[in-house]
């Protein structure tokens, strides 16, 4: 009985901390006066709270606003310097690590390409350990002083195994990868650094959720288009996993029976028609000439072709690159169309960097589209629009699994814990 108490208490502490720095984090800095309203705690608790926060570092002051006729209030915010966190895109053309300061910004990056195909496990875990130790070092930041490290990887993320995450990445060639031990046993990172892996168009999802194009929003799809297509589905502000959170394989959802042959092995998916690497496929298959560069130079190659920037060029459009795009944009809005149909969002937010690169020259078409396939009712009441992040937020995104973990256990587990004290 008494052991049940003071787990309550511990978890009211927990709850309160983390209301407090929740609030302060997303909408700081704000007085003592104003958050007690905004989290519905009283001021006495806030004091206490603040306190202990401020105590553990995590809290400083932001200047003070006067009050009508009263004292200034001080205004406080969570400290940006206070701890650290890492974010780890291994994407489908390279693999990124990026150290960033509470506030998400940039304080370091390492980056390496990956060769086509080239999803050699060993090599990626081995850049990954090299990589945390450089930003570090170059930030000149502790590993004590991380939050943890995020890490967004191609594929379905399996956390039922004992030894921790296991990525099936069936469009990789990766099976039952067992990422999480692979990068405890290289030792990228030291033992009580926590590792968060989910992911990437999940972890993507989050951060257009959080400081993008989906802030406000209760229901959303963020599309993620790069080399393959997937998607994060968000119900009620909850992501949807499914059973074994494989839910949002978008890009394999079936446009065309028998059509075009996918990497997952079967025919006609989404992913055949509208991933970069299909598009730039069926751009030779037509005579396009996608050179020996990187996709992505290859895919602003195939847009320069479609659609030139200058309107008064017309003579330098390709028709037939022209009607490929306008047929991949069709394809997009069909499959957006599903979407809307099966999950009535509020919202659908485009991104990737393929998906962020088609839909500067097609989100109309798009759009078009998607009202076409769709059912009326729910697709008057979607907006389709572009991420706001730009092609890099994978990175924040993995940054933000770590992040999230602290504001829900407000703070870090060693300095709530009542152990510690
Ligand atoms: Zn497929």
């Amino acid at each position: 009985m008494r052991d049940r108490e003071k787990r309550t208490v511990r978890d009211l502490r927990r709850t309160n901390r983390s209301a407090v720095l929740r609030k302060l984090y997303f909408d700081g800095p704000l007085s003592r006066q104003e958050l007690a309203p905004a989290t519905g705690l009283s001021s006495g608790s806030i004091s206490n709270v603040v306190a202990e926060l401020t105590a553990d570092g995590l809290l400083e002051e932001a200047g003070s606003v006067g009050s009508d006729g009263g004292r200034p209030r001080t205004l406080l915010r969570v400290a940006r310097r206070s701890a650290y966190l890492i974010g780890v895109d291994v994407g489908e053309t390279r693999v990124r690590v990026e150290l960033f300061d509470l506030a998400l910004t940039e304080l370091a990056r390492a980056e390496r390409p990956l060769a086509a195909r080239g999803y050699d496990v060993d090599r990626i875990v081995g850049f990954i350990r090299d990589a945390v130790a450089d930003v570090l070092r170059e930030a000149d930041v502790a590993p004590e002083s991380l939050l943890g490290v995020g890490v967004g990887v191609p594929g379905i993320v399996d956390r039922s195994s004992p030894g921790g995450a296991v990525v099936h990445g069936q469009t990789v060639g990766w099976d039952a990868v067992p990422i999480e031990s692979l990068l405890r046993d290289a030792a990228a990172l030291p033992p009580e650094v926590p590792l968060f892996i989910d992911n990437g168009a999940k972890t993507l999802g989050q951060a257009e959720m959080w400081f993008g194009a989906g802030r406000g929003a209760r229901h959303a799809v963020i599309a993620l288009i790069g080399s393959g297509v997937g998607a994060c589905i968000i119900t009620d502000g909850v992501l949807y996993g499914g059973a074994h959170s494989s839910a949002g394989e978008w890009g394999h959802t079936t446009m065309q029976v028998r059509g075009r042959a996918c990497r997952c092995g079967a025919r006609g998916c989404l992913e055949a028609y509208a991933s970069a690497e299909a598009v730039l496929e069926r751009w030779a298959e037509i005579g396009g000439d996608p050179g020996d560069a990187d996709e992505e130079t290859a895919l602003a190659a195939f847009l320069a072709s479609a659609a030139p920037d200058d309107e008064g060029d017309r003579g330098a459009v390709d028709e037939k690159a022209a009607a490929l795009l306008e047929e991949t944009a069709e394809y997009l809005g069909a499959g957006i169309a599903d979407l809307v149909n099966l999950f009535n969002p509020e919202r659908i937010i485009i991104s990737g960097w393929a998906g962020l690169m088609l839909g500067r020259h097609s989100l109309p078409a798009v759009r078009r589209a998607a009202g076409a396939y769709a059912l009326r009712h729910p697709v008057e009441r979607t907006t389709i629009e572009l991420g706001r992040l730009g092609p890099d937020a994978v990175t924040v995104g993995a940054a933000t699994l770590p992040l999230a973990d602290f504001l829900s256990r407000g703070g870090r587990g060693r300095e709530s814990a009542p152990a510690a004290r």
